[in-house]
């Protein structure tokens, strides 16, 4: 059973409909705050700088005209992993191909996310668990770990099944790490897919929104909205802090 814990009502920035042009930082504490054992990262937009054209790529699979078409049925977001899986197994392969060619390209011009270093050096420093889920391959995280050094652990691609917005992935670090959803963060660029991914499971979640592009009213009646929303990764350091006790 998983333990359930009437959750306070906290925001670092007010959320889309919320949100003003200046809006700044909103703080309502609490006297007990929640506990936080382990932080889950995504890794494409969140540890590294963006690089996939996204667009571009579903286009590339889907071609323009059923591009266009899913577009408009699904204005959040496109889960590309979720339609190909419905394909016959010569169009998927086909689909993986390209798939797999933008992300080698994407590998090329990888870049760490601006305070990712600092913030997983204060997480190492306070000995709270890291943990990673992507929806990209095994060989680009290996790349990622190589590349820049850092340690997550579990490390959880692709070829691990249901994929995020599914929240196997991050039920299944919460069990190997022996925590409980509520004492873990998730912390994504995608509302679709990480912060999704984080409600479901029963964990806080933060999205990184540097543009502030789900600041659009597009996105003000989804369904699973975010706990906190940061503009960038050296904003999480101040809102683990001061929003939660956190705990080896
Ligand atoms: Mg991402």
């Amino acid at each position: 059973m998983l333990k359930s814990i009437p959750r306070p009502l906290i925001f670092f920035r007010p959320l889309m409909s919320q949100m003003t042009p200046s809006s700044t930082a909103t703080f309502t504490t609490t006297t007990q705050k929640p506990h936080i054992r382990g932080v889950v990262f995504d890794m494409d937009g969140t540890l590294t700088v963006p690089v996939i054209d996204f667009p571009a790529m579903y286009k590339a699979v889907l071609g323009d005209q059923q591009y266009l078409s899913i577009k408009s049925q699904y204005p959040s977001g496109i889960d590309i992993l979720h339609l190909i899986e419905t394909w016959d197994p010569l169009q998927q392969q086909k689909a993986y191909e390209i798939i797999a060619d933008f992300e080698r390209q994407g590998l090329d011009h990888l870049q760490i996310m601006p305070g990712a270093t600092q913030l997983c050096g204060f997480l190492d420093s306070k000995n709270i668990r890291k943990g990673l889920i992507t929806r990209n391959v095994k060989t680009s995280v290996d790349i990622f770990h190589l590349k820049f050094g850092m340690t997550f652990s579990p490390a959880l691609s692709r070829e691990f099944r249901p994929c995020k917005p599914d929240p196997a992935p991050l039920l299944h670090i919460c069990s190997t790490w022996e925590v409980l959803p509520d004492e873990v963060i998730m912390i994504g660029d995608s509302l679709k897919d990480d912060v999704v991914c984080g409600k479901k499971a029963g964990a806080y979640t933060c999205l990184l929104d540097e543009t502030g592009r789900y600041d659009s009213p597009e996105y003000a009646s989804v369904e699973h909205k975010p706990d906190f929303t940061v503009s960038s990764l050296t904003e999480v350091q101040s809102l683990l802090e001061t929003q939660f006790d956190l705990r080896p």
